[in-house]
């Protein structure tokens, strides 16, 4: 928990999803959110294959369709899904470490997992989703970032529209046109969300010995 030591209050962690069609920018987004310390990227597990610039274990953790299965089966995962034909899934131990250590969990995961994480634990969920200004643009961004093969680019703009489609799932909907603008939209909703009453512990008891000073 976030502690304010002065005031004895404190505030539970939060859990922080950004969703968007592939291209749109929530990696460049998260990137430049995970400066701030007190939030941690929940590292997902996955089958796909690794792009040339992704770690093991800091963007995905590779795995095989196997070993997922396993985690899978054994409960050991907080939600998954399968999306653009690979297996996707968040990993429940370090969230829930995270979280009882009183830092905020960043999640880059699709509408299935958002709707799942949002069935599990509603009140702690922030949801974010993040469109591109045009689909020729996304299209751009996904040849720009050149990472992927032409057949996974058509693969990926293909799904965008059923992506899109859950857009008013989401408690906030932006426009990445212009990337610092948006990357403010997500820290200040990030700022107020932390602030909410609801998240504040400690808050009913500074208030009463507020009341009790003469
Ligand atoms: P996603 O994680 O949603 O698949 P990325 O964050 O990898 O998307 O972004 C796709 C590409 O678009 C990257 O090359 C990134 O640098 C670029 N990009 C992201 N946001 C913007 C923006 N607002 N304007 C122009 N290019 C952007
Ligand atoms: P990419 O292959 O571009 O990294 O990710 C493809 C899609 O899978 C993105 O929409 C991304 O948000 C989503 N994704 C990544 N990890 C997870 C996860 O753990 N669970 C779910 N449900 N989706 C994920």
């Amino acid at each position: 928990m976030t502690s304010d030591t002065k005031a004895g209050t404190a505030r539970r962690g939060l859990m922080f999803v950004l969703s968007s069609p592939s291209g749109a920018g929530k990696s460049t987004i998260s990137r430049a959110l995970l400066k701030d310390p007190e939030i941690v990227l929940s590292v997902s597990v996955t089958t796909r294959e690794r792009r040339p610039s992704e770690i093991d274990g800091v963007h995905y953790k590779f795995i095989s369709v196997r070993q997922f299965q396993a985690l899978r089966d054994q409960n050991e995962l907080l939600e998954w899904a399968v999306v653009h034909g690979n297996f996707y899934g968040t990993p429940c131990g370090p969230v829930e470490d995270a979280l009882a250590d009183g830092r905020d969990v960043l999640f880059d995961i699709d509408y299935q997992g958002t709707q799942q994480l949002s069935e599990a634990a509603r009140v702690d969920v922030v949801s974010v989703f993040i469109l591109p200004p045009s689909m020729a643009e996304l299209r751009a961004r996904l040849e720009r970032r050149a990472e992927d093969s032409d057949a996974v680019i058509a693969e990926r703009l293909e799904n965008a529209h059923e992506e899109i489609d859950h857009w008013d799932e989401y408690d906030y909907v932006l426009i990445n046109d212009n990337l610092d603008e948006t990357f403010h939209k997500v820290e200040s909703i990030l700022a107020a969300e932390r602030l909410r009453r609801e998240r504040s512990v400690g808050l009913g008891q500074f208030i009463e010995r507020l009341k009790a000073e003469r």
